[in-house]
């Protein structure tokens, strides 16, 4: 395995190294109040993934599995291996007819909304992580309200509501209060925030939220205890667990995504893949969704320009997911440009976020405090200009599909 281009340790200045040598706590021990599932899935996912040799599948393997109707864990690997890259144009192909067989033309539009962004953690490839000073912001209710009716002004029907990973700021209650405010203007909404109990995702599933998102990041342990240096995101099990938790819980849906570049991204999105494959097995209603995030450069940190996962590469990852779990929704977010997210909704992504600011406030001009973004985005497009540019590609905008009776 390459790990030229991953993100390593050797970025942290002496200073964090030596907080990091006091600090360090066990990253797969629980910690008091965390939630422990009784649960196999934990143990598969690794296993598939120790197990998973990329290099042993051939050009036969892949047009193998193109071939089935149904494909198993084993089609998925090889349709991760290298040796389906010189297939891509087969392999988008077959992708797009299982997209518009299972999804139609429709494409799903919603936009994220960061309420807060202080942290407690420390992941060192995050412009958000709690040892780099940015401006940090939190929206009162009164702010969440406004901007969750500026945002609804636009037309969309589904938001995804963030706050970076603070406990502390962002509380279990205010969270809810965020769900409850947006359902006076919104039919679907998401969380992306920290892991919590199941209990936890139960109260929020109450107040309104629809779905939850977790970003593992990468499933390699040993990579992950080297990234996630302090706060509760470093204990492992706890974070892989989460998808489960927030179904028992009561969620409709769950988001997964590793992010792409951090380490062998073959692996970690075969991983991805068998999480959501086994999770949707053991539970047949849930909704399940992929994001399919790469490393981007983050604020106060230039080192980190991962550059091993190009277009082809990316484009691999998102045909893979597509066809071996058809009905799940794969969300192509505006970390990419416009260029690569319409070739993604053309072919197997069936969701794009529109109008985005990853700053905190942003939709509301009157809202002062406004925090720093966590990251660049690279499609600054408006609602609008998505929709129109959707209907250019014979797509359809959907707003939402849900009637509440
Ligand atoms: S990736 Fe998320 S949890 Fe980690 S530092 Fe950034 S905002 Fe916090």
């Amino acid at each position: 395995m390459s790990t030229e281009n991953h993100v390593n340790e050797s970025i942290l200045n002496e200073e964090i190294k030596e907080w990091q040598k006091k600090n360090r706590i066990d990253h797969m021990a629980y910690l008091p109040g965390m939630e422990v599932l009784e649960s196999e899935v934990q143990e598969k996912v690794i296993a598939s993934m120790n197990n998973y040799d990329y290099t042993q599948y051939t050009g036969a393997d892949v047009r193998r599995a193109l071939d089935h109707e149904n494909r198993t864990p084993e089609d998925f690997a090889a349709l991760l291996s290298p040796a389906a890259l010189p297939l891509l144009e087969e392999m988008a192909q077959c992708a797009q007819r299982e997209t518009r067989k299972h999804f139609g033309n429709g494409i799903y539009m919603f936009t994220p909304v960061y309420i807060a962004n202080y942290c407690e953690n420390f992941c060192i490839y995050c412009g958000f992580n709690c040892h780099n000073k940015i401006n940090r912001a939190k929206l009162s209710e009164e702010e969440i309200d406004k901007e969750m009716r500026a945002v609804a002004q636009s037309g969309l029907q589904e938001v995804l509501i963030l706050t970076g990973e603070s406990r502390a700021k962002s509380d279990v209650e205010y969270i809810g209060r965020a769900c409850e405010i947006a359902r006076r203007y919104f039919k679907v909404i998401g969380l992306e925030v920290y892991p919590m109990n199941s209990d936890e995702y139960a109260y929020l599933h109450k107040c309104g939220a629809d779905y939850v998102t977790v970003f593992q990041e990468t499933y390699n342990a040993d990579k992950y205890e080297t990234l996630h240096l302090a706060g509760h995101k470093r204990i492992f099990p706890y974070r892989l667990n989460s998808q489960e938790r927030a179904l028992k819980g009561g969620m409709r849906g769950v988001g997964f995504a590793a992010l792409l570049g951090l380490d062998d991204f073959r692996k970690d999105a075969f991983a991805t893949g068998m999480h959501a494959w086994l999770l949707q097995r053991k539970y047949p209603h849930a909704e399940i969704a992929f994001s399919c995030p790469r490393l981007r450069p983050i604020v106060n940190n230039e080192k980190i320009n991962p550059m091993d996962v190009h277009e082809p590469q990316l484009l691999q990852v998102v045909t893979a997911y597509r066809l071996f779990m058809p009905f799940a929704s794969i969300t192509i977010s505006t970390r990419e440009c416009a260029r690569v997210r319409d070739n993604l909704v053309n072919i197997a992504a069936t969701k794009i976020s529109a109008g985005v600011s990853t700053g905190i406030g942003e939709h509301v001009e009157e809202i002062e405090e406004k925090g720093d973004e966590q990251f660049e985005i690279s499609d600054g497009r408006s609602v609008e200009q998505v929709y129109e540019s959707l209907l250019g590609l014979n797509l359809q905008p959907v707003m939402s599909e849900y009637l509440y009776v």
